[in-house]
């Protein structure tokens, strides 16, 4: 492979419908985003670097202490139980669900502390005009970390799980509770803030350069990594800032598309069939389901509780899959219409199918909170496999879509 020549520009292809633009020199405090699409290419913050750097070392500083600290107790009938933030994910593993404990531990220590860690990296030494070695590498590792970093999902199955066992003992919040909310505040604020074209230029600025002629045109390709518009006449080429291959569109986008959204709707079924979890307390066995889990938050009058359970468990894996498919046939019958509220259902379902991910966290949290003998046990039910699948492939198959295809199949592309 060799190195595509660089267009030396402030060019810049939209990731979601392919339109070159041309940047014009923002002033501070603005963002620019893609008249064609709504996609928000740009947001300019002088500070964004200092910003971030600050928000990402609070945030470390709170998962260092709400990983020190005990994080949930619960007492049932003078018998008390300690849980700490890495109990769920070990629990569920120890009861015999390894692959769903090792996924727990993934999303919810493992992403959010390597985002963290890259960030600082990263930014520590650009906030001091410096360039840390591998940096590049760093950024684009940090783009694979974000779609698996659920730290605040998390919270809102604390949130189910403390109404649940509020009929079987009493729950007590400890103090790594507060640091671990405190962590998703920083992070949240640090992703706000975080400005990866600031970034991307202050690691290689990229030159200006003439808007190119049609022919050209068609020979340039956006770095899907790093935004850096490159001359591409032979495939494959990689990007001259980021190493990234370059690709027109993302490969194979749409059959990796439609395997991933069959074999997510397949498991759909054993998820909501089969129990989640058995929850034994006095020999009297618990069994709860998705839909379950639900009623239950319902015949507690935790009705606003419910709602949302039920929006992230049953409406938001049901959107995914209906919302790709009736994309993936909308690019197959060729459609033209509304192209850009298209691409905008494509931002919804790559943006809300985490939350899919509560009901596995109810799991791990309370198996982590009752392991109590023959006062209260837990059995994990097959139900749980199947939905982290269904979440885990839904979250791989928006990843695979390429929502510039939507803009290819209306014609909107053809000119270039
Ligand atoms: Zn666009
Ligand atoms: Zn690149």
């Amino acid at each position: 492979m060799t190195p595509a020549p660089v267009v030396p520009s402030r060019l810049m292809r939209c990731r979601e419908c392919d339109a070159l633009y041309s940047l014009p020199d923002a002033p501070d405090k603005t963002t620019i985003g893609c008249p064609r699409c709504g996609a928000v290419f740009l947001k300019r913050n002088s500070r964004s670097i200092a910003n971030a750097f600050v928000f990402n070392l609070t945030a470390l500083v709170m998962f260092l202490l709400a990983n020190a600290f005990p994080f949930l107790s619960m007492s049932i009938k003078g018998s008390m139980q300690s849980s700490r933030l890495i109990s769920g994910a070990l629990a569920v593993y120890q009861l015999g669900m390894w692959h769903v404990g090792i996924l727990i531990f993934l999303v919810m220590i493992a992403a959010p502390l390597a985002k963290i860690l890259i960030n600082l990296y990263v930014l520590a030494p650009l906030h001091f005009g410096r360039r840390a070695p591998f940096a590049v590498n760093a950024v684009r590792l940090l783009e694979l970390a974000h779609p698996w970093s659920m730290a605040e999902v998390f919270m809102l199955g604390v949130l189910v799980t403390g109404v649940k066992l509020a009929d079987v003992g009493t729950i007590k919040i400890d103090v790594a509770l507060f640091c671990f909310v405190a962590m998703i505040v920083a992070m949240a604020a640090a992703d706000t803030v975080y400005e990866p074209n600031e970034v991307w230029e202050r690691l290689q600025r990229s030159p200006p350069q003439p808007w190119p002629s049609s022919d050209e045109m068609k020979h340039l390709v956006g770095c899907h990594a790093c935004t850096m518009v490159c001359h591409v006449d032979l495939e494959p080429s990689f990007c001259p800032r980021c190493g990234t291959v370059l690709h027109r569109r993302k490969r194979n986008s749409l059959d990796r598309t439609w395997a991933l959204v069959i074999a997510a709707a397949i498991l759909y079924i054993p998820a909501n069939v089969y129990p989640v979890m058995t929850v034994v307390s006095f020999g009297r066995p618990f069994v709860s389901t998705i839909l379950g889990g639900v009623q239950e938050l319902i015949s507690s009058g935790m009705w606003p509780l419910a709602a949302l359970v039920f929006f992230a468990s049953i409406t938001v894996p049901m959107l995914k899959l209906i919302g790709l498919i009736s994309l993936l046939l909308s690019i197959r019958h060729r459609s033209r219409w509304r192209p850009a509220d298209r691409t905008r259902l494509y931002r919804i379902i790559d943006a809300v199918g985490r939350w899919s991910m509560v009901d596995i966290f109810v799991l791990a949290i309370t198996a982590s909170l009752v392991q109590m003998g023959s006062i209260a046990t837990i059995v994990p039910g097959a139900g749980a496999i199947a939905f982290a699948s269904v979440v885990v492939l839904t979250i791989f198959a928006a990843l695979s879509f390429d929502p510039r295809l939507i803009w290819d199949a209306a014609g909107a592309n053809r000119d270039e």
